[in-house]
């Protein structure tokens, strides 16, 4: 699908990643609609995309994606804006282990409200026009594979010393700020290591949870959609550690209540895996829009790897009868 002359909803799009996406869709020639929780950040992203882009290229629209009758309203909203809607981009999230319960509603509940919402405009078989969704998942999520993680695997990456950065070296005075970019030599080294790949996180289970939740959703639905013709592409995107607000939620113990005393640990992750730049992020949306065999892919993005996908053998792919 070419991305030039579509009509793209995204949630969690006042800042962070949903923030890029807007601006890659924009750049790439779509209109958009920026859904976010976050009123005045909302307002000042659209009001600089106006002078940017033109006025009338992007809408911003207060919506709590918990919230059925609002998210309903920005779909329906959006589409008597545009006309039409093309392409969602679920990925409004939250990472609190604290209240676990809105981090599953948010995140989870949120992606598949987004998710029906998005089908109900789109699906050919209902008389729409097609179309594509991509839902946001990340790294720390389980996944059935090729079983190659072993426990001792699992437990050496969450909670013992990461060894020291093997791709990265550190600027600044925080742990979690920029890391430079490996180089070619670098790039080989950390994939003869090992590329991180999908995998839980010990210090966040809720999160792991509604990311899991996320894949495991996402192919479901995609399989459902090859069969019942529905005309939309579904695909989940899992990036590693990301530049952008989320990761200082692990700074505070209102977000990470028990797991607070992780901190350091997963600082140390980050040093060692290093942190994206929410752009790569948005790069994907745009592969997954104009690649028209993807359907129920899962998107890695790491530091060492750049965009890459998991790979499942005969025995996990989606049931389809
Ligand atoms: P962020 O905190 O910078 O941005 C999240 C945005 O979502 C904010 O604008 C916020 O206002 C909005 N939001 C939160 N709750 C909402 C709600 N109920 N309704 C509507 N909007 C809401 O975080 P981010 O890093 O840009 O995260 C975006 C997505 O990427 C999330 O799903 C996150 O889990 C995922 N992700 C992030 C990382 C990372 O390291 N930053 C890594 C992998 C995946």
């Amino acid at each position: 699908m070419e991305v030039e002359g579509k009509v793209a909803l995204v949630t969690g799009a006042a800042q962070g990643i949903g923030k890029a996406i807007i601006r890659e869709l924009l750049e790439n020639g779509a209109s958009v609609s920026l859904i976010d929780i976050a009123v005045e950040k909302g307002e000042e992203y659209k009001t600089l995309l106006d002078e940017e882009f033109g006025e009338g290229k992007a809408i911003f629209i207060v919506c709590d994606v918990t919230n059925q009758d609002q998210l309903t309203d920005a779909f329906q909203q959006t589409v008597d804006h545009f006309g039409k809607l093309n392409i969602v981009v679920n990925n409004a999230g939250i990472n609190n282990e604290k209240n676990w319960e809105k981090t599953i509603n948010v995140n989870l509940n949120g992606m598949i409200r987004g998710t029906y919402l998005a089908l109900k405009h789109m699906r050919k078989d209902e008389g729409g026009e097609g179309g594509l969704i991509v839902n946001m998942s990340s790294l720390a999520a389980h996944t059935c594979t090729s079983g190659l993680f072993s426990r001792s695997h699992f437990i050496q990456r969450n909670l013992a010393p990461a060894p020291p950065p093997l791709i990265a070296t550190q600027s600044g005075s925080r742990a979690c700020t920029k890391l430079s970019q490996p180089n070619q030599q670098d790039r080989e080294r950390e994939r003869a290591a090992h590329v991180p790949g999908l995998m839980p996180a010990a210090h966040q289970p809720v999160y792991t949870a509604t990311k899991s939740g996320i894949i495991g959703f996402t192919r479901a639905i995609a399989a459902a959609s090859e069969v019942g013709q529905y005309g939309v592409r579904i695909n989940t995107i899992a990036p590693g550690f990301v530049n952008t607000a989320l990761l200082q939620s692990i700074e505070h113990e209102e977000n990470m209540g028990e797991y607070y005393k992780y901190e350091a640990n997963i600082k140390e992750m980050m040093n060692h895996y290093g942190i994206l730049e929410p752009l790569i992020v948005a790069k994907g949306v745009i592969e997954l829009a104009e690649n028209d065999t993807l359907n129920g892919a899962v998107m890695k993005i790491t530091v060492s790897a750049g965009i890459h996908y998991e790979e499942y053998g005969p025995q996990y792919q989606a049931k389809i009868c």
